[in-house]
């Protein structure tokens, strides 16, 4: 307890928190790890499903990952980006071959934010265009152009980027197009997406960025057609995609790559593609773009004006080795698509028939989001004062929450068990019942 009071008295103290008032925080102290649990110094167990900030895939202290990253550091810590290294290639190697056909390489980037600057820079550069369109219900990172291609209310005090558009992509539950159906939804946003582009001008259009599956903003999972059919207006126009993995990208909803799901008959191949979080759990801070071959030719003669002292970190990258080789021989993306399937959502759709303040559960894999609301039939959301009482009750009865707005987040680590799983549905259970 002494060494909690002291983590937290230096913390309040002498660090400055993300996206926060600084004067009333009452961060949780976390001394350890291993698995689905985090501990605090004390003893005090949480069963984590939040994953962190939806990133530690394959678990706390995962012991290839953790034995990778002290063998580099006893090898080679640190090296400039300019020199080749076998750690780093070995990373994008094992990247691309989890990405679709036609894309070679990777630009190793410190986290998602920076691999979303990247992205958009590279799109510029090769389509020699300038404006950047994305979604309203978005989070893409907290630089420059990042920050403001995110549609959520951070970009508004941030707002510094030029070339910026954003319109609002598919979401049933609260639709802006007065959809009852998925059909008439997605066929209505592809509708407004395309008079968004004409009026925007198509031959000023770099590219639509787009989450795959929007986390942040409530675990979006977007209806059947939208994704082929955003890609065929971007190719209509001459526009590239660049789908956004950071979040749903390596194992988080059951596939390699979010974008798997839908890419049927090749139907939705992006021209870059974004990825942070799960590739190493965050292990090491990193992120990167994937370059389809054509996009990557651009700078095969013309410069990328473009880098970073830390890109292709070889602690990073030995860690993305031993994460994605680990993520392979343990079965543990399948095992996030098995318990997807089989547990976490009949689970979770049992709860929302016992608690009408479930207004709607949606997901796949160990990425799923319970949208709570006051009133099922006007879908108020729930109150933020009643989403405070529920993060409380949560923590109390031992499990970390990922709480954002009037939603729950249910993401646990993609190696979570059906007994962790029974574990967290009681104390969700519980904690509706008693608010
Ligand atoms: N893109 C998406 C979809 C994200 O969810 C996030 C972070 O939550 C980012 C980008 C930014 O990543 P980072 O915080 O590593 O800069």
């Amino acid at each position: 307890a002494d060494l909690d009071d002291l983590t937290v008295s230096l913390d309040r103290a002498h660090v400055f928190h993300s996206w926060s008032a600084q004067g009333a925080l009452a961060p949780l102290s976390i001394a350890g790890g291993k698995g689905c649990q985090v501990w605090d110094h004390s003893g005090r167990q949480y069963l984590d499903f939040s994953s962190q900030l939806v990133n530690t895939n394959i678990g706390h202290l995962h012991p290839k990952v953790v034995e990778a990253i002290q063998e580099q550091a006893a090898l080679l810590p640190t090296i400039a980006p300019s020199t080749a290294n076998l750690a780093r290639g070995e990373a994008a190697k094992r990247i691309v071959e989890r990405s679709p056909d036609g894309f070679g390489k990777v630009f190793f980037t410190n986290g998602g934010a920076d691999a979303i600057e990247n992205a958009i820079r590279m799109a510029r550069l090769h389509t020699g265009r300038d404006k950047v369109l994305s979604t309203y219900r978005s989070y893409h990172g907290n630089t420059g152009a990042a920050v403001v291609a995110t549609g959520d209310w951070r970009r508004l005090p941030n707002e510094f980027a030029r070339g910026h558009v954003h319109f609002f992509g598919p979401y049933l539950y609260r639709s802006e197009f007065w959809a009852t159906t998925p059909e008439e939804e997605c066929a209505r946003a592809l509708h407004h997406l395309r008079r968004v582009i004409e009026a925007e001008g198509p031959s000023s259009i770099a590219a639509v960025l787009l989450e795959t599956i929007p986390g942040t903003a409530g675990v979006l999972v977007p209806p059947p057609g939208y994704l082929p059919g955003v890609r065929a207006l971007c190719d209509e126009f001459g526009i590239l995609l660049v789908l956004d993995e950071v979040m749903a990208g390596f194992g988080r909803t059951g596939e390699w790559l979010a974008l798997d799901a839908f890419n049927v008959d090749g139907a939705v191949v992006p021209d870059l593609i974004t990825f942070a979080k799960g590739v190493n759990s965050g292990y090491v801070p990193v992120g990167g773009v994937i370059i389809s071959d054509p996009v990557a030719a651009t700078f095969d003669e013309r410069v990328f004006p473009g880098g970073l002292t830390y890109s292709g970190h070889p602690l990073a990258a030995a860690s993305i080795v031993a994460t994605l080789d680990a993520m392979e021989s343990e079965g543990i993306v399948a095992n996030a698509k098995r318990i997807g399937q089989d547990v976490l959502g009949p689970g979770l759709r049992a709860l929302a028939a016992k608690h009408d303040v479930i207004g709607e559960v949606r997901g796949t894999g160990v990425f799923w989001a319970l949208e709570l609301v006051s009133d099922r039939d006007d879908r108020t959301p729930l109150a933020a004062a009643d989403m405070g009482r529920l993060k409380a009750s949560l923590l109390d009865r031992g499990l970390l929450p990922f709480v954002q707005d009037n939603r729950v987040h249910v993401v646990p680590p993609c190696i979570v068990t059906d007994d962790e799983v029974d574990q967290a549905l009681a104390i969700y259970d519980e904690a509706l019942a008693a608010l």
